[in-house]
């Protein structure tokens, strides 16, 4: 990767880590799930208000490294407004870019060009196997509102 890129990479995710995005807890959310990830101490609590299978407003709280709070911070402004099968999407295909090589990414239908763009600047992590779980914990939280669970396991990458 370029310097250059990297560099803004690096500002990016300083900037959400220092200034999160939709971090509050929103009176009429409707779903939450709690993400931890213990080898970091991430700690997270995501919020998501889901009506007819639209995320109309997402939000976190909690604490954790700049990586896994500068995710949870992106996290909520590219779902924001999608459908649960987008967002469903967005997580798996995030998901490859920060685990495995280009070549093996697969097709987990479509997503939000422009939400990907956003979230590269993560991708990163890829080179640094304990920092994969910082990235994905959020949405792994997500994933679990979604499906109505109340936590999600850092266990799982
Ligand atoms: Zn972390």
């Amino acid at each position: 990767m370029m310097d250059e890129l990297r560099e803004l990479y690096q500002e990016v995710i300083l900037d959400h880590g220092k200034n999160p995005r939709n971090f509050r807890h929103p009176d009429d959310a409707n779903r939450e799930a709690k993400g931890e990830n213990p080898m970091c101490g991430d700690r997270f609590m995501v919020y998501l208000k889901l009506h007819g299978g639209v995320i109309e407003d997402v939000a976190f709280q909690g604490r954790g490294c700049a990586i896994s709070t500068a995710s949870a911070s992106m996290m909520t402004e590219v779902v924001k407004g999608k459908s649960e099968t987008e967002a469903k999407a967005l997580f798996e295909t995030f998901h490859d870019l920060c685990t495995k090589d280009e070549h093996e990414h697969c097709d987990h239908g479509p997503v939000d060009e422009e939400a990907m763009e956003k979230l590269m600047v993560l991708s990163g992590v890829r080179q640094f196997p304990v920092r994969v779980k910082c990235a994905t914990l959020a949405w792994h939280a997500l994933n679990a509102a979604i499906e109505g669970e109340d936590k999600a396991s850092s266990e799982s990458e």
